[in-house]
């Protein structure tokens, strides 16, 4: 049991990697700017650590002088001395506790900040192959394990020391002789206390570690629960968090066991040495070496002694977490963005809105080609379908035009200036993204349209709304334009979410459009506003858009027929059809039903 505990196998989940050494100037280099607090609280930790050293000593002149002398005075004036001393510690540890905790908050706010800068310069690629909750635990939990680490750890890590300093050096001066017995007697107790303080804290690591993975869990499940509900996987979905919890509870079991019985036999060697610290101090004190004053106090001493070395070892398995935690949070600090802008790239004001690819061949990873020698020129203003099956690349070309990711052969230009020589902050501003399913931020109908353009007037925003025909429904909001949306706009519909999204992108006004057609269908009046928002919003702008409706495709210039990777075809619709090749298949599979659907009457009773 034990050693299953001590054994512990990385989860290859849990990004603890334990061997990976830790930069410890750079961990500190977070308390630089707060030296001079930790300099003020360092006095109080000495004022506190004296004080307390102090407590013995009182102890020992009560029962010495008060009781062997029977004087009242006396006792009252030790009285006083001694409250003046907790009153006095008490000032002292709340400044202290003040300060360090200060600093604390002030690192965690310099490391989240740090941190979520970092991750926002970061590009696309990295967040593909990441989890959200994972990504928002190192915000949250690891940076708060470094705070701890940096300010009460290292507050606490001191006082103990002085503390241990301080006890052994009055004990030689008063009785070297019982300080020396102690010696051997105390490390056998600090040690047990220490060895089950290591096994506690290694195991409560894990159960956090499997609460954890619970965690993800139910994260992703409420965040689908629309699909678990639609699936009925709400059994599936309770069995898998069962499972998880499970192992957190199995762990947590073990833990007890070994609590009870180890946390007795620590008990019972404790007080074994206050029985073995009574009998040879009894011994001197018989001899006259020591007075009953000083046998008490020298047990308080030895007492405080144990206590501290066991809070000094467990701070090194708190430390040990910290380790894991600072490398998670380093280890995305070191995280280089893998599109940067050239040292010398062009900013570009207003573009003409060519997009051209040129030899563009692209793979996600080595392993498979997505993009294979597409060429492309797309003409300003021209308006371009993508069709072709599941996986073709259709979305593909729209992370390369926005330069989410960098063809790994070829190249993609912008009125025939290569993307890589363009910032990519004016290159984004050209271009507009109407994806398939709008998620709307958690802010009001407003926010979410101006967030196309952070300065635009309100009246530009509702000129916006209007042509994209979302006016009149935002107007009939309980709140209008200030009506707060849910986290994911749960409280629009999906046509009404689109047209917020239209809205944004005509508050954006880009030169060129990136239109990922909804699959889901409306109803025909909510599709008729859609297309018409659309319509305006796709005026006198080069747009590529992946198509999935027969009216869509009806009105691009061009169609660009996909399959794996490659350019099969490129024509208009009566072209492509009277050609018969996969555009002509696809047509006869996708758009019929929608072309007989288009030919029956809305109305079944009409
Ligand atoms: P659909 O119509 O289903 O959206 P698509 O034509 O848009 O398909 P893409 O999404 O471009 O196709 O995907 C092309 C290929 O690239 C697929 O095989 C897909 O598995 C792969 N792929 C897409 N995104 C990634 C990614 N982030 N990492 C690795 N592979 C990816």
């Amino acid at each position: 049991m034990l050693g299953s505990l001590l054994r512990r196998s990385p989860r290859p989940d849990s990004g603890r990697t334990p061997d990976v050494p830790v930069n410890w100037g750079r961990l500190f280099s977070y308390m630089r700017p707060y030296l001079k607090w930790m300099a003020v609280a360092f006095v109080m930790i000495l004022g506190t650590s004296a004080l307390s050293l102090v407590f013995p000593l009182i102890i020992q002149q009560v029962i010495d002088a008060v009781l062997v002398e029977n004087s009242g005075d006396l006792l009252n004036n030790i009285t006083a001395l001694l409250i003046g001393t907790f009153l006095l510690r008490a000032v002292l540890s709340a400044i202290d506790t003040y300060i360090i905790n200060y600093i604390g908050e002030k690192i965690v706010y310099d490391l989240r900040v740090d941190l979520y800068n970092h991750m926002q310069s970061l590009s696309l690629s990295f967040f593909s192959k990441r989890r959200v909750g994972e990504l928002v635990s190192r915000l949250t939990s690891d940076v708060t394990t470094l705070r701890n680490v940096l300010t009460t750890n290292v507050n606490l890590f001191v006082q103990q020391i002085l503390i241990v300093i301080g006890s052994l050096v009055l004990m030689v001066l008063i009785n070297w002789r019982l300080t020396l017995f102690i010696a051997v007697v105390t490390p056998i107790m600090a040690g047990l206390g220490v060895a089950l303080g290591v096994i506690l804290r290694r195991a409560s690591t894990q159960i956090q570690d499997e609460l954890a993975a619970a965690n993800v869990v139910a994260n992703e499940t409420i965040q689908s629960i629309r699909e678990v509900k639609s699936f009925v996987r709400e059994d599936y979905e309770r069995a898998r968090y069962d499972g998880a919890v499970r192992r957190a509870l199995d762990i947590a079991l073990k833990v007890l066991r070994v609590r009870a019985v180890l946390g007795s036999a620590v008990t019972f060697v404790g007080f074994g040495s206050v029985g073995a610290i009574l009998w040879f101090g009894g011994r001197e004190a018989l001899e006259g070496r020591l007075s009953g004053g000083e046998l008490v106090a020298f047990l308080v001493y030895a007492l405080s002694i144990a206590g501290s070395l066991g809070a000094i070892l467990s701070l090194y398995t708190s430390l040990q977490q910290a380790l894991g935690a600072s490398k998670r949070v380093f280890e995305i600090m070191d995280t280089a963005p893998s599109i940067t802008d050239a040292p010398d790239a062009q900013i570009v004001t207003r573009a003409d809105g060519r997009i051209t690819l040129a030899g563009v061949h692209f793979s996600y990873d080595v392993r498979q080609e997505v993009l294979d020698d597409i060429t492309l020129d797309i003409a300003p203003g021209e308006i371009i379908a993508l069709v072709g099956p599941s996986g073709a690349g259709k979305s593909t070309i729209f992370n390369l035009i926005p330069r989410f990711y960098d063809p790994t052969a070829g190249a993609v230009l912008l009125d025939g200036v290569d993307l890589r020589a363009i910032t990519q902050y004016s290159l984004r501003e050209q271009i507009a993204i109407v994806p398939q399913e709008t998620l709307l931020f958690g802010g009001s109908v407003y926010d979410n349209i101006v967030y196309g353009k952070l300065d635009a007037p309100r009246d530009a925003v509702i000129e916006a709304a209007r042509n994209a025909n979302a006016h009149d429904f935002i107007m009939g909001l309980p709140d209008g334009y200030d009506t707060i949306v849910g986290e994911r706009g749960i409280r629009l519909s999906g046509g009404q979410r689109q047209r917020v999204a239209i809205a944004r992108a005509l508050l954006k006004d880009p030169r060129i459009l990136l239109l990922d057609e909804a699959t889901s269908s409306l109803d025909s009046e909510a599709e008729h506003e859609v297309q018409e928002a659309l319509g305006r919003l796709m005026q006198g702008r080069t747009t590529v858009i992946i198509a999935h409706r027969l009216s869509t495709v009806r009105i691009a210039h061009r169609i660009v027929v996909m399959q794996e990777g490659r350019i099969a075809d490129v024509g208009s619709h009566d072209e492509l059809i009277a050609r018969g090749g996969l555009y002509a298949r696809l047509h006869a599979l996708q758009f019929r039903i929608e072309d007989a659907l288009a030919d029956m009457p809305d109305d079944p009773d009409a």
